[in-house]
Parts: C-alpha cells; sequence; structure tokens
C-alpha cells in the first residue's frame, strides 16, 4: 500500500504515473488517497496535492481526454519532486485499533495524540455502556 512509503519512494510510484494506462483510474485515486495525507502534515504540498486531485477527477470514461491525461502526468511530477524534496520520511500513523482495523490517521509527529473519535476504547471493548 502507497500509505507504508517514504516520500521519496511516493515521488517515484507518481513518477511512474505516465506509464500507466489513461484508463487506469484505480491507482490514481490510490496516490489521491496517499498524498492527501502528506498534504495535511507538509502545507507546502497542499497545493500540488489538490492539483493533481482536479486532474485525476476529470479522468474518468465521460470526461478524459488526451489533454485531462497529460495533465494528470504533469501535475503528478510536480507533486513527485516535491515530495522528493522531503527525502527518506515516513509520516507518522496513529496505530490505535479502531472497527476496520487500525486508525491510520495522519499525526502532526510520532506520538503526537490522535484526534478521531473512531478508536474502539477499552470500556467499549469488555461492553460497558
Ligand atoms: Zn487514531
Amino acid at each position: 500500500m502507497y500509505d507504508e512509503l517514504a516520500a521519496v519512494e511516493l515521488a517515484d510510484a507518481l513518477t511512474c504515473v505516465r506509464k500507466l494506462s489513461p484508463e487506469a483510474t484505480g491507482p490514481l485515486s490510490m496516490l489521491d488517497e496517499a498524498t492527501l495525507g502528506w498534504s495535511w502534515r507538509y502545507p507546502q504540498l497542499a497545493e500540488l496535492q489538490q492539483a493533481f486531485a482536479q486532474a485525476r477527477s476529470r479522468q474518468w470514461p465521460h470526461t478524459r481526454t488526451e489533454q485531462t491525461w497529460q495533465d494528470v502526468i504533469t501535475t503528478a511530477e510536480a507533486l513527485a519532486e516535491a515530495l522528493r524534496e522531503l527525502g527518506d520520511v515516513r509520516l507518522a500513523r496513529c496505530t490505535e485499533p479502531t472497527g476496520w482495523g487500525s486508525c491510520g490517521r495522519v499525526l502532526a509527529e510520532q506520538g503526537s495524540p490522535c484526534t478521531s473519535q473512531e478508536h474502539i476504547l477499552p470500556e467499549a471493548q469488555s461492553g460497558a455502556s
């Protein structure tokens, strides 16, 4: 999963977008989601991430053209370049349990509190009301 990647690795994944088929919207969707976490943590990425998200949102069968595909590649590479500058860092993610697995929310830094309301609290697990 893209969630586990260091900044440089995610940058490589974005650079590889140009090798994908323009019809492969699944990987684009996952890259959009993965890079969104980075844009919360590193505000300098927010604008580039948003441009990529908008470009890929036009890449659906009824709206895509050669131009929308070029936009996806261009915005993905701009975002890749900014991510690469961060180097070999990974996002700190919350590991608390939730109803669907571990929380996974991006934390400001390792060990900082998570604001998610979705954690399974010890009293909820024992069935107390
Ligand atoms: Zn959490």
